[in-house]
């Protein structure tokens, strides 16, 4: 889609096909540009392109086979899986909603659909995958809310795994939390959850809210599965104080590919552990996740104001993130050609500082950058919240005519793409291709590539969201 220089793919080409980026993210302490691109792209793919093998996609066992020809070693290996004995059921009709994911892109329908209702079950179909060798040529891919752009969790002719059969809402296993009554600040920061890998994030957060508590960093959107983003990264604006999501795991449930069930952490088979995390299912299936906590706010102050120089608007983001004291969420996006910004921003509840001035302000042929924080407030903290965000901002350089502010509980903030989520789904827009594209840039790549892209390459394709935003290295 784009033209990047031979640095910025390799930090994609790391991101997609490391095993291990949680590694990667922690060997070096620059600050790191995340650029994730979302554009909404009404495009149709070709049937026959559609088709293609996702061969690395599935989850091999043992040895990496590309899915060829062979329809009838492979009927005939999946039908077997019917004779074990689960306690959950296995689906090898009308299981085309497993060739469908949010990408709307590629459609690899599969042999058969198994529902889990232990980790046993899992464990059965692995071993028993395993044990028919490397003739069999079945694959099987592991899937969470199926929010996947280009088919990765899915699996051509071979068998996909519905892993919100096993937690999640289908089946509502208990999440056993673990919270520390001390109220040392320290103590509390140790506290978690372990919950099935099935669960969706917004379970998790309304589950956890109930004790005070939440975890610590998140995605922007929540309506997705704990293994789900935990296969990936899990990057939101936390991230710089944080880390991704996959830096906040305690220790892992995980079903290795010869079907054994396995607890790993960062001290206890420690390959596994961050082979898994980030692993895009390659390496295991993750089962159950023990996730940090820390006391949850009671409201979001949550803040946008703007620029027009985007060297200004990066050294804004990089200081932040930066500061000892600071927002504790900190995001920006890119706003290309857009008529009435602000006067969207005034009906969504975001209030101008200076109302005045924001309405003689135009938007119209610009391109514009936006810096997203948050403060977090914390009703028992006699902190002056109000003075330490006036400070925060006074050594920003925006717009100053553009300084809009809202405030809302904490769950109104995490859960904010779902209000998009339900407008999109009224109009229809929500099951369409969505091409979204995720890079990493390295900080000193980021101006050229600001450059060759907002306003240029991206000029006439403006209809879907543009998000960047800054994170460290060393988290
Ligand atoms: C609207 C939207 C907003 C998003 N925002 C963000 C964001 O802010 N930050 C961010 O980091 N990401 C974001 N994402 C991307 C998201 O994190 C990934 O697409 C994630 O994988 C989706 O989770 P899922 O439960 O749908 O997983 P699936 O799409 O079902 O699976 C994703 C991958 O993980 C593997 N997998 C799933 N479950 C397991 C498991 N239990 N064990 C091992 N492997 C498994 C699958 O095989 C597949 O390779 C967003 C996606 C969408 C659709």
């Amino acid at each position: 889609m784009m033209c990047f220089s031979h640095e910025c793919r390799y930090f994609i080409k790391k991101i997609v096909s490391v095993p291990n980026h949680h590694t990667m993210l922690k060997l070096n302490n620059l600050t790191l540009l995340k650029l994730l691109i979302l554009l909404l792209l009404t495009c149709v793919t070709d049937k026959n392109h559609r088709m293609c093998s996702n061969h690395y996609n599935n989850f091999h066992l043992s040895h990496y086979y590309y899915t060829s020809t062979t329809t009838t070693t492979t009927r005939s290996s999946s039908s077997s899986i019917l004779k074990l004995g689960l306690n959950g059921y296995i689906k090898t009709q009308n299981i085309d909603y497993a060739a469908k994911d949010f990408g709307h892109i590629k459609h690899f329908p599969p042999s058969a659909v198994l529902h889990p209702s232990s980790v046993s079950d899992i464990s059965s179909i692995i071993k028993h995958v395993y044990e028919m060798g490397t003739n069999s040529e079945l694959t099987v891919a592991v899937r969470g809310h199926g929010h996947s752009l280009h088919g990765q969790a899915q699996a051509y002719r071979g068998i996909v795994i519905f892993m919100e059969s096993l937690g999640g809402r289908e089946r509502k296993e208990e999440m056993h939390f673990n919270i520390s009554s001390d109220h040392d600040k320290m103590m509390m920061m140790m506290s978690y959850v372990d919950v099935s890998s099935g669960e969706l994030w917004i379970d998790v957060l309304r589950e956890s809210l109930k004790r005070g508590f939440a975890p610590k960093s998140w995605t922007d959107y929540l309506h997705l599965t704990v293994g789900g983003t935990l296969s990936n990264a899990g990057i939101s604006g936390q991230a710089f104080r944080h880390g991704p999501q996959i830096s906040n795991v305690y220790q892992l449930e995980v079903v290795t590919g010869k079907g054994e069930v396995v607890i790993c952490s960062e001290n206890e088979k420690a390959d596994l552990f961050f082979g898994v995390l980030g692993g895009l299912g390659q390496f295991g299936i993750i089962t159950r996740a023990r996730i940090s906590l820390e006391p949850a706010p009671n409201m979001v102050k949550w803040i946008r104001i703007l620029y027009e120089d985007f060297s200004m608007f990066t050294n804004d983001q990089e200081h932040l993130i930066s500061s000892a004291k600071t927002f504790d969420y900190i995001e920006g996006f890119v706003i290309i050609n857009r008529t009435g910004v602000l006067n969207s921003w005034k009906s969504s509840s975001f209030n101008p500082h200076h109302p005045q001035e924001a309405s003689e302000f135009v938007s119209e042929g610009k391109t514009l950058f936006c810096i997203e924080v948050a403060k977090y407030i914390f009703l028992n903290d006699e902190e002056d919240h109000d003075l330490v965000i006036r400070l925060l901002l006074k050594e920003l350089n925006y717009i100053k005519s553009t300084l809009f502010s809202s405030q809302v509980s904490y769950i109104e903030f995490l859960d904010r793409v779902h209000v998009s989520e339900l407008k999109l789904q009224e109009k229809g827009l929500w099951e369409i291709p969505h091409p979204w594209l995720n890079l990493l840039i390295p900080k000193r790549s980021i101006h050229v590539f600001a450059k060759g892209v907002f306003g240029n390459t991206v000029k006439k394709m403006n209809n879907g969201p543009i998000l960047i935003y800054p994170v460290n290295r060393s988290k």
